[in-house]
């Protein structure tokens, strides 16, 4: 058995769909879910029958979406390492500290392993052209993965996005178009010729299988750990999908069974202070997020003003007894040079982001020095020139 999906859920009102026909949201307007018969799931697999696995994400094809194997488009996504922090983390007192590091995978970000499920699945339904607005590394990932699926990509892009990510989008043959303004903006520019030419649209959380990609995160994280997971997981966040997937990772591991003494990890969404509103409505207690004015920073998978997952994201923040934090410009540039200098790691801004974070929470003792952290470096930082 390959994939054992069910159908598709929504999260906020419970309607379900199948998954064997395109959707993007629910009726509602809220993303959907896919579901598994775990069930029956844990009853032939274990996680001991993991370990001598294809070394991509694809060794849990059980929990991803894709039913037959000829329709995966893989680049050999996923996987990646778990790095011990050599100094940063001993610096503040941390007794353990890993970085799972993103920049291994295709196209150099974590992008890749949703956007591998997204056109995989897009494959088995028959589409042939997709479209996406995107910060930089979601396009680059689409585009790849579309060129090796014989598929036509539409990316869309602030126009002061680094030079390199369109770049990289054209050499795949995506069709590419620099949008003023932000993410936001982009994702408004596509609305009509989208529709006009029947794209389909892979936004983040607007269909149902990049957060099935990044959930593998997870799922990797445990078994890197001996099917243990960490205390403290933080991620970068933008449009959500790595927290939501982690989130969602976990509920399915609990159900799985897989994990030992189950104990959820505190899921930390880290924004960048120019861009924040995860942060303001968590901080106000808020259900939702109103989009942020004015967004400012360098990061730029974190410059989402408005995310359609907001409510999902905060549900995982404090279903996990996590929490948002913002950062400055001038502490993520202090600890983007401090990973190259100190751990030999060139990094994304959003990922030393996260550093900065880390370090002011441990400074106040909300993240505790015996605790096990993991950070997510979502991708390497090579991209990031201004020219
Ligand atoms: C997209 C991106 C993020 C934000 O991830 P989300 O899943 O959208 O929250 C963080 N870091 C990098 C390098 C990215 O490309
Ligand atoms: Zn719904």
């Amino acid at each position: 058995m390959n994939s054992y999906i069910t159908h598709l859920e929504c999260p906020r009102c419970g309607l379900q769909y199948s998954s064997d026909e395109l959707h993007n949201l629910c009726s509602c307007g809220s993303p959907l879910f896919a579901r598994y018969d775990l069930d029956a799931m844990s009853k032939v697999i274990s996680p001991d029958d993991l370990g001598y696995r294809v070394h991509s994400l694809w060794r849990f094809k059980e929990l991803l979406p894709v039913k037959r194997p000829e329709n995966i488009i893989s680049l050999s996504e996923g996987f990646t390492p778990v790095i011990q922090s050599q100094r940063i983390g001993p610096d503040i007192g941390l007794e353990s500290l890993h970085f799972k590091d993103e920049s291994n995978n295709p196209t150099g970000s974590f992008k890749a392993r949703g956007l591998c499920l997204a056109v995989s699945k897009a494959r088995e339904l028959g589409v042939r052209e997709i479209c996406l607005p995107t910060a930089g590394n979601a396009g680059g990932a689409a585009a790849a993965y579309a060129a090796r699926a014989g598929m036509k990509c539409h990316v869309f892009m602030p126009s002061d996005t680094p030079s390199l990510f369109s770049e990289e989008c054209r050499a795949f043959g995506a069709d590419v178009r620099m949008v003023d303004g932000f993410i936001t903006d982009a994702a408004r520019q596509m609305q009509e010729p989208m529709r006009e030419h029947s794209w389909f649209d892979v936004s983040t959380l607007k269909e149902p299988y990049r957060v099935e990609g990044k959930k593998t995160i997870l799922l990797e994280i445990a078994q890197q750990m001996n099917w243990h997971l960490p205390d403290v997981i933080l991620f970068p966040t933008g449009g959500g999908t790595g927290i939501v997937g982690a989130w969602k990772a976990c509920q399915e591991l609990k159900q799985l069974g897989w994990v030992k003494r189950f104990k959820m990890p505190r899921l930390i969404a880290v924004q960048a202070a120019g861009c924040a509103p995860i942060v303001r409505a968590y901080e106000q207690g808020a259900d939702t997020a109103t989009e942020w004015e004015h967004p400012q920073t360098t990061s730029w998978g974190l410059r989402v003003p408005k995310a359609i997952a907001d409510f999902l994201i905060l549900r995982a923040i404090r279903e996990s007894n996590g929490l948002a934090i913002a950062v400055d410009e001038e502490s993520t540039a202090q600890a983007r040079t401090e990973a190259a200098a100190k751990e030999g790691m060139w990094i994304a801004p959003e990922a030393a982001a996260a550093i900065a974070a880390l370090k002011d929470l441990v400074g106040k003792g909300i993240v505790k020095q015996r605790e096990n952290v993991v950070l997510l470096v979502t991708g390497s930082g090579l991209k990031y020139v201004q020219n």
